[in-house]
């Protein structure tokens, strides 16, 4: 590492990997992985690697504009300022609202979940996080009392047998299951993939359970059977740390395994093999998040380590990985319009009152906001008159996007902070603010295992763009607001870190304040650093020896009946419709179609289709086919492949009205989600299929 190279975070994914960042002094980077971050020692993947080709000053907003004409920062902050302080003061606080993103940083996260909860007074803030992870958050709360992750990185090195469960791991998370690989190697770990469509994460696994989409409830209900009928319930452990076991275990041996669609040998081998091999870990994902019961998913998972006291300890537990850079740092700062920041809990007065004390605010929502499609919905009915919009596309990534787009298009007052204006949402603006992209700012971010790393400026911003915590603190100022006095992040963060050990105090997880008063310099030099920090939790472990989070100190294991996905295949739609990510793409490609490299693996969009299927429809390879939901038609080249059942199609998310108009897929997925964490069901929606033209 030479003077002129500095220590980043990768901003792709939820991994974390370390990055060494070196100038050329002429607006270009190079790029290494960091031999020393915990996360990757060293290794990229095909996004990192290709990290340089994307920080040039293609699309680049450079200055704010409002209503089409560029202007200057003064001009634009008080227009928002005054815009939203008038919005507020004819309909009130809640006719305005936020919509974030798990690319904010977490200073920039903690400033709009301040100014929105704890100063306009309303907790309509929600984040893309919202359709990623939060069914895991809901799902952890449920358990486990708090939205703790109980696992690291470490474990998948000391597993036995590591489960993947909605999760295209290869594609989607490509360092950890390098890192899983290279387990598999040195240790003969065993792989199981849970998946109803064949993944590059199959490629060499033991198994793969091609389950009925949906129908992952009903395999964990029977794998938590099975364990009970071998008599392999640890009794010491549910009695010591568990609650409610009686009942989920009587609910699991009264749901059907026949719903997985899995042969009986399949899940035999699937039982012996989980049930036999004590340092398991169950990873899930998207797959398990995105459904109309994905807090479910998630509990039936979590039942079973519970079951079998395989948590907390080197080697097993269930571990969710987030899509998103700083998903879990959103999670951390409170960036769900469901929580308040450090974990405590909005619906709790205690806690309310504390951070309003801690913040001087001078109001502060008592209930929960508005979700994102709800938010969407809201706003598409005229009850949202001002919304903001940092570092998301949502009129192309929520679901039923033709209806999102219309409804961005009719607000009276949209706002839009990106690093380009080239996006649907952004189109839609009545006020885009120019901000400092990955490269250019400064901060920290938290991984899936709670590693909290930095992300450092190494160039600089072009035209006038300046970083999210910056703007939002200086539409707060010029809104009356106290309290947005920063000038750097190492003050936002040191305020954070003050208010998570009063969360601390609370007896929550989530407790950074040892760095409470780091200075400056040590900020700079910040090294990786997983919470929790205190001595009593070694290793940052969780639960090994109960110490949960609900009142009596146990984990709850929940009594789950399997739900079919919202709409089921019939006539008119016989299709079920998958959504995912491809190996090298990010979300909307506003970066990644940048690098000719990562946009040469799968240049457009299309819709993987079993041959039989294709056959019955007249299609050849590589035709076109437009698929149609009660929401809207999008067409696509035909891929034929068994790697999907025949019934199912997968079409990939990432392309928009920028770069594939015909080919919007959210336009088709219904707003359809699950009750408790309010997370869209992206992954079962019903379509039709057939010829475009048609024949
Ligand atoms: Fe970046 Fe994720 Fe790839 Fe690591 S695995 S290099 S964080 S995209």
């Amino acid at each position: 590492m030479t003077a002129a190279t500095t220590r980043s975070t990768c901003p792709y994914c939820g991994v974390g990997c370390g990055v060494l960042l070196t100038p050329d002094g002429q607006g270009r980077l190079t790029v290494k992985g960091d031999p020393d971050h915990p996360a990757n020692f060293g290794r990229l993947c095909s996004k990192g690697s290709a990290l340089a080709e994307t920080v040039g000053l293609s699309h680049r907003l450079m200055t704010p504009r409002v209503n089409g004409t560029d202007t200057d920062w003064d001009s634009a902050l008080d227009h928002v300022a005054k815009t939203f302080s008038k919005t507020i003061a004819e309909h009130g606080p809640d006719s305005v609202a936020f919509y974030v993103s798990g690319q904010m940083l977490s200073e920039d996260y903690y400033v709009a979940n301040k100014l929105m909860k704890g100063f306009i007074g309303s907790a309509n803030i929600d984040t893309n996080s919202r359709l990623c992870m939060s069914s895991t958050v809901a799902g952890h709360k449920r358990a486990f009392g708090t939205d703790t992750v109980p696992g690291t990185y470490e474990d998948l090195e000391n597993a036995d047998l590591i489960v993947l469960t909605g999760s295209n791991l290869a594609w989607c998370h490509p360092v950890l299951y390098q890192r899983i690989l290279a387990a598999r190697k040195s240790r003969g770990t065993k792989l199981v993939v849970i998946d109803p469509r064949r993944t590059a994460s199959c490629d060499g696994a033991d198994l793969h359970l091609a389950l009925r989409a949906g129908s992952d409830v009903a395999l964990f209900n029977a794998l938590l059977a099975e364990i009970d009928r071998r008599g392999l319930l640890d009794r010491a452990y549910i009695d010591a740390y568990v609650s409610g076991a009686d009942n989920a275990i009587a609910a699991a041996k009264a749901s059907d395994p026949a719903i997985t669609g899995l042969s009986d040998g399949d899940l035999k081998t699937f039982f012996d093999l989980w049930i036999g091999t004590e340092k398991v870990v169950t990873i899930f994902s998207q797959g398990v998040n995105q459904s109309s019961s994905g807090t479910d998913k998630v509990n039936a998972i979590l039942n079973c380590h519970l079951a079998t006291g395989r948590i907390g300890r080197l080697g097993m537990g269930p571990f969710s990985v987030t899509g998103q850079p700083n998903a879990m740092g959103g999670r951390e700062v409170g960036g769900l319009a469901n929580m308040l920041a450090c974990h405590l809990d909005l619906e709790n007065a205690d806690h309310r009152e504390a951070v309003q004390g801690f913040w001087a605010s001078p109001a502060m929502p008592d209930k929960a906001g508005l979700k994102a499609v709800d938010m969407f919905r809201a706003l598409g009915e005229g009850r949202i008159k001002a919304l903001w919009v940092i570092h998301s596309n949502p009129a192309v990534t929520l679901p039923d996007a033709d209806r999102v787009r219309g409804a961005v298009e009719g607000c009276d007052f949209v706002v839009v902070s990106d690093i380009t204006e080239r996006t649907d949402t952004a189109r839609g603006a009545d006020v885009l603010l120019p901000a400092a992209a990955w490269a250019e700012k400064s901060g920290t971010v938290t991984n899936s295992d709670r590693t909290v790393s930095r992300q450092r400026a190494v160039l600089a911003a072009p035209g006038i763009a300046q970083p999210d915590w910056w703007i939002l603190a200086e539409v707060a100022k010029r809104m009356g607001f106290d309290g947005f006095d920063w000038t750097s992040p190492a003050e936002i963060f040191r305020e954070y870190a003050t208010l998570s050990g009063i969360a601390g105090s609370f007896g929550r997880d989530f407790d950074i304040s040892d760095f409470k008063d780091i200075c400056d310099a040590d900020y700079d030099t910040l090294s990786p650093f997983r919470w929790p920090q205190s001595a009593a939790k070694q290793g940052g472990r969780f639960f090994a020896d109960g110490g949960f989070y609900h009142a009596d100190g146990k984990a709850k294991m929940l009594a789950l009946t399997p739900r079919d996905p919202a709409s089921m295949p019939d006539e008119k739609r016989p299709f079920r419709l998958n959504t995912g990510r491809l190996r090298d793409q990010w979300h909307t490609m506003t970066r990644t179609a940048l690098s000719p490299r990562l946009s040469a693996h799968l240049p457009e969009p299309f819709v993987d289709m079993h041959p039989k299927d294709a056959d019955r429809l007249g299609l050849k390879p590589a035709d076109l086919v437009r698929l149609t939901s009660p929401h809207g038609t999008s067409v696509l080249r035909l891929r034929r492949t068994t790697d999907v059942a025949p019934g199912d199609l997968f079409v990939p998310m990432h392309w928009t009205g920028e770069t594939a108009p015909s080919a919007r897929i959210d336009a088709l997925v219904a707003p359809v989600t699950d009750p408790i964490s309010g997370q869209p069901e992206s992954k079962a929606s019903t379509v039709a299929a057939e010829p475009f033209p048609a024949k």
